[in-house]
């Protein structure tokens, strides 16, 4: 059972047919932001269910521009969870804005709407707290609980724009029996095509929205604030003219990237149909061994499954999760750990006065989580392998 190559916590999957598509953009004379970007956010909006979808440069860019045309400014806040990654709140800052951390549920990781109704009421009273936006996190690609978030949101005159940058593809199931893609549901979505995740485009991200009119602002943003897009400027269907309407941001995506994202888009249903398959292997194989918790999906929500997200039973075990890690790397198994508190970092320390114990939760799970490859060309004597190392860790270091 012992491996003799290392498998790393991550592998893309990048198929011959869309390297020949990025040659043919390498070749075709135009490079940036143009027909395979229009080509991308067409299909993607489709596949999503979106009237609308922007590509950009990242997913951090997509959550810039969405709290942007959401109208996030000086002093407003939105509410988010501290368990999550830098990206999520530092665009909140980049507006000038403050994030409000709720903390979330220990069972799925993502914020737990009955502390959220009790933030948005205790906000109401406070005539300080500016709160605009609703930012929900769906963890390792479980969707949150977004029915109670939207109505809230709507109770209280907020926007949902959601970070789903591990949520594609993922659906909820509402109350009235209908499912629900993750794409068409907050006001905005905002996806990450970053190497790691269930899409990449080596870096890149989207928005999407049934807004015309927040589309059109963040398309606008996304290129200097610019009136007109750059390919149209440039070629036999524009002019030379463009105006300055805002200081906007440089974010537009380029068609090379546009070329792999199609590409990627086309296999995104047979990737996540892989990892589902490696996420069934690891349940059977992992079924009996007590000392750690499997990630499982909810009622009602089809989980992407972009992470698989083990929790170490630390009452049954002599090593904590640190040396877990190591013992796995030992193994020749990567993994990786989701995620730090935000609140725990120097940054927030320092400007909120944050101290362990502020968020119970994201605490409780960080201490206890790994995360164990889990990407589409991984085999099933890999996942064999990983479930063979956690069980001889387990054997050699339980209690
Ligand atoms: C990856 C990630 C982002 C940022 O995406 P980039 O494309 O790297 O900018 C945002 N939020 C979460 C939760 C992420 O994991």
């Amino acid at each position: 059972m012992k491996r003799d190559t290392f498998l790393p916590f991550h592998l893309p999957s990048i198929s011959e047919a869309e390297i020949d598509d990025v040659a043919a953009v390498l070749r075709s004379g135009w490079l940036t932001t143009g027909p395979k970007t229009r080509e991308f956010e067409q299909r993607f909006a489709e596949y999503v269910g979106a009237r609308h979808a922007v590509a950009l440069n990242s997913g951090t860019a997509a959550l810039h521009l969405a709290l942007d045309a959401a109208g996030v400014g000086e002093g407003d806040r939105v509410v988010t969870t501290p368990f999550t990654f830098a990206a999520s709140a530092e665009v909140i800052f980049y507006l000038r804005a403050e994030p409000v951390f709720v903390d979330v549920r220990r069972d799925s990781g993502n914020i737990d709407p009955e502390r959220l109704a009790e933030t948005l009421e205790t906000g109401r009273r406070d005539a300080g707290a500016r709160v605009k936006v609703v930012l929900p996190v769906h963890f390792a690609g479980q969707p949150c609980a977004m029915e109670p978030i939207v109505d809230l949101a709507a109770q209280h005159g907020l926007r949902v724009v959601e970070d789903a940058a591990h949520a594609l593809p993922a659906r909820r199931q509402w109350s009235d029996g209908r499912w629900r893609p993750v794409g068409s549901i907050g006001d905005m979505t905002c996806f990450s095509f970053y190497a790691t995740k269930t899409l990449t485009t080596g870096e890149g991200g989207m928005l999407t929205t049934d807004s015309a009119e927040w589309a059109d602002r963040a398309r606008m943003m996304s290129l200097h604030g610019i009136s007109r897009d750059a390919w149209k400027r440039y070629t036999a269907e524009g002019s030379w003219y463009y105006e300055v309407l805002a200081p906007g941001f440089k974010y537009n995506l380029t068609d090379v990237a546009a070329a792999l994202g199609v590409g990627q888009l086309r296999r995104c249903t047979e990737m996540y149909e892989r990892r589902r398959r490696h996420v069934r292997t690891y349940g059977e194989a992992l079924a009996d061994v007590e000392a750690i918790t499997l990630p499982s999906e909810e009622p009602g929500v089809e989980h992407a499954w972009h992470l698989y997200v083990i929790r170490l039973r630390d009452e049954m075990l002599t090593l904590d999760r640190a040396r877990f890690v190591e013992e796995l790397r030992a193994r020749s198994i990567g993994s990786s750990v989701h995620f730090i508190p935000l609140h725990l970092h120097p940054y927030y320390r320092e400007r909120f006065g944050f101290r362990p114990g502020a968020f119970p939760n994201a605490e409780w799970i960080y201490r206890r989580c790994v995360s164990l490859p889990l990407f589409p060309d991984m085999t099933d004597e890999d996942v064999y392998s990983v479930a063979g190392a956690i069980r001889d860790i387990v054997k050699r270091h339980g209690r």
